[in-house]
C-alpha cells in the first residue's frame, strides 16, 4: 500500500473539512451529555505507522480512539482548575488561525503584527490599564506571562547592578531577593527556570482570612518589615490578584508604595483576578493594579478563548525588548512596528491575536463583563445551596468565582479527609460535573471554579442534585 501524500488529498480537501466540521458540530451539540471529566486510563499505540492512513481514515480512527475519551472541559459543568470555554467568535477565529497559519514573528509581510498590537491596546482598555504606560505581548498562558514578567524584572535588577543579564549571564543573581505570600505554582516554576531557585524566596506573612486563619493575601506590614530587613541590592515583590484556592487579593496600592520606597520591582499575577476590572461591582478588588511594573493575565481562562493564550503587560517595554532580543541579520525588517518575537520566548509565533480579536469584536466590553459577573453569581448560588445543605459545608464565603467546600463528616481529620477524598471521586465519576481538590489548613476540600460563558443557574441546580445523591450513597 502506498502512503498518501498531502498532494493526493488536495482535491478532497472540501470533503475532509466537511467531515471535520460534522464531528465538531456533533461534539458541541452533545457537549452537555459528554462526561465532564473522563476518568479512564485509556492509552494510544506508541507505534509510528510505516504507511499512513490518509486523513479520511484518520478522522474515523480519531472518533474511535481519542474523541470518546476526552473531557467536556469546554462545557458548562467542568468546574476544575480555572477553565474557560470557547466563545463562538473565538472558535471561528481559532479555526481561521490554523487555516491562515501566519507566523507573527516580525512585521513587514502581513497585517498580523498590527492585529496583535491592536488587540493588546483593546485589552488595556478592557482591564482599565493606562494605555500610554503599558505595553505587552501575547503569550501561551499565565505561566509564560509570569516568565516574561519576571525575566524583565531580572533584566531591570541587573541594570541596577551594572549588568546586562540577557547578554552577560546572571552571575549577579545572588544579589536578588524575591518576596511573596502565596505565589502560584507556575511562579515557583518560573523562579527555577530563571535561576532564582524555586526555594529562594522570602515568605511574607498572610493576613487573617474570614475564619481568622492565616490567609493568602499579603500582610503589607510584614512586607515592610521584610523589605527593611533585607540587605539584597535588588528586590522583587510578587503579588496576587486572586490566588487559586481562596481568590485572595493583595493591596496593590500599598505594595506599590513600599516597592517605591524600597526600590523594588512589583510583579502582579492576575491570571484570572484581573478580570475584576471588567466589572464595576468587582473593580474595587484590584484598585492599584495599574501601578504594577509587570502584570500577568490569562486569555484561555476567563476570556474564554481556546488554549493556549495569555498576556504579559509591563510598564517597561524597553526592558522587555532588551530581555528578549537577539538580533540576526535575517530578522531585520525595516518596519516601524515592533517584532513581537523580541517581547517573548518564541521566535515563530502563532497568530494568537485572531481569536482574541474575534471575541473582543463580537462581544465587546459589555459581553466580557457579563460573562465575569454571571460566573460570580453562579458561585454565590452554589455557596448559598451549600450553606443550606445538611451534607456539605462552605470553607470560606466566596468573593469571586471559586467556591471551596467539603462534605460534613464526623471523626478526626484523617478520617474526614479520607471520606471527602472518596466523595470527590464519586462526584467526578458521575461525569455530570468535574471538580478539583484543594487543601485548606490541612483540610481536604473541593474547589468549584466558574469561568465558562456557558454556565447557567440550571447547571448549578443540576450539580446540587448530584452532590446530594453522591453524599447519600
Ligand atoms: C492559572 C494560573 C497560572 C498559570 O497559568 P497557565 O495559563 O496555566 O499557564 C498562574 N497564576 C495564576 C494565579 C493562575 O490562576
Amino acid at each position: 500500500m502506498i502512503s498518501p501524500h498531502p498532494q493526493d488529498e488536495q482535491a478532497h480537501l472540501n470533503s475532509l473539512l466537511s467531515e471535520a466540521y460534522q464531528i465538531a458540530r456533533q461534539y458541541i451539540h452533545h457537549l452537555s451529555q459528554q462526561p465532564a471529566g473522563c476518568m479512564t486510563s485509556h492509552r494510544l499505540s506508541p507505534t509510528l505507522r510505516e504507511t499512513g492512513l490518509g486523513t479520511h481514515a484518520t478522522l474515523e480512527k480519531f472518533q474511535q480512539d481519542i474523541l470518546p475519551y476526552l473531557s467536556g472541559s469546554s462545557g458548562s459543568r467542568y468546574w476544575g482548575f480555572v477553565t474557560g470555554g470557547v466563545t463562538p467568535a473565538a472558535l471561528v477565529g481559532d479555526w481561521l488561525t490554523a487555516t491562515l497559519d501566519q507566523n507573527v514573528m516580525v512585521p513587514g509581510d502581513s497585517i498580523a503584527t498590527a492585529v496583535e498590537l491592536a488587540v493588546i491596546e483593546q485589552l488595556k482598555v478592557l482591564f482599565n490599564l493606562p494605555q500610554h504606560r503599558f505595553d505587552g505581548v501575547l503569550t501561551t498562558g499565565a505561566t509564560a506571562s509570569n516568565l516574561v514578567g519576571l525575566a524583565t524584572a531580572r533584566q531591570w535588577g541587573g541594570r541596577q547592578l551594572g549588568y546586562d543579564i540577557a547578554r552577560e549571564g546572571f552571575s549577579c543573581l545572588h544579589q536578588f531577593q524575591l518576596f511573596a505570600t502565596t505565589p502560584h505554582a507556575s511562579q515557583i516554576k518560573v523562579q527555577g527556570i530563571l535561576g532564582f531557585g524555586q526555594n529562594q524566596w522570602v515568605k511574607v506573612r498572610g493576613l487573617p482570612d474570614a475564619n481568622g486563619q492565616e490567609g493568602e493575601a499579603m500582610d503589607v506590614k510584614d512586607l515592610e518589615t521584610q523589605l527593611k530587613a533585607s540587605s539584597a541590592p535588588v528586590k522583587i515583590v510578587i503579588s496576587s490578584a486572586a490566588t487559586v484556592s481562596t481568590t485572595a487579593f493583595d493591596d496593590f496600592n500599598a505594595i506599590t508604595q513600599l516597592c517605591k520606597t524600597y526600590q523594588a520591582w512589583h510583579h502582579l499575577d492576575g491570571a484570572f483576578g484581573l478580570f475584576t476590572r471588567c466589572s464595576p461591582q468587582l473593580a474595587h478588588l484590584t484598585i492599584g493594579a495599574e501601578l504594577a511594573d509587570s502584570i500577568t493575565v490569562d486569555g484561555h481562562k476567563w476570556l474564554n478563548v481556546p488554549y493556549d493564550c495569555g498576556i504579559a503587560f509591563t510598564q517597561h517595554p524597553q526592558l522587555l525588548e532588551e530581555t528578549f532580543t537577539s538580533g540576526a541579520a535575517y530578522l531585520e525588517t525595516g518596519a516601524t512596528l515592533p517584532s513581537m518575537m523580541n517581547r517573548g520566548i518564541e521566535n515563530s509565533r502563532r497568530f494568537r491575536a485572531l481569536p482574541l480579536w474575534f471575541t473582543l469584536t463580537a462581544y465587546g466590553q459589555a459581553g466580557i463583563q457579563k460573562i465575569v459577573e454571571n460566573n460570580c453569581d453562579r458561585a454565590l448560588q452554589l455557596a448559598e445551596w451549600i450553606i443550606s445543605s445538611p451534607s456539605y459545608h462552605l470553607i470560606l464565603p466566596p468573593q469571586l468565582n471559586v467556591v471551596l467546600f467539603a462534605g460534613k463528616f464526623n471523626g478526626d481529620l484523617a478520617i474526614v479527609n479520607q471520606r471527602n477524598r472518596a466523595l470527590l471521586q464519586k462526584i467526578n465519576q458521575s461525569g455530570k460535573v468535574f471538580l478539583t481538590p484543594s487543601n485548606y489548613h490541612g483540610k481536604f476540600c473541593f474547589r468549584a471554579a466558574f469561568s465558562n460563558w456557558r454556565i447557567t443557574d440550571e447547571d448549578v441546580l443540576e450539580v446540587t442534585q448530584i452532590l446530594k445523591e453522591a453524599f447519600k450513597v
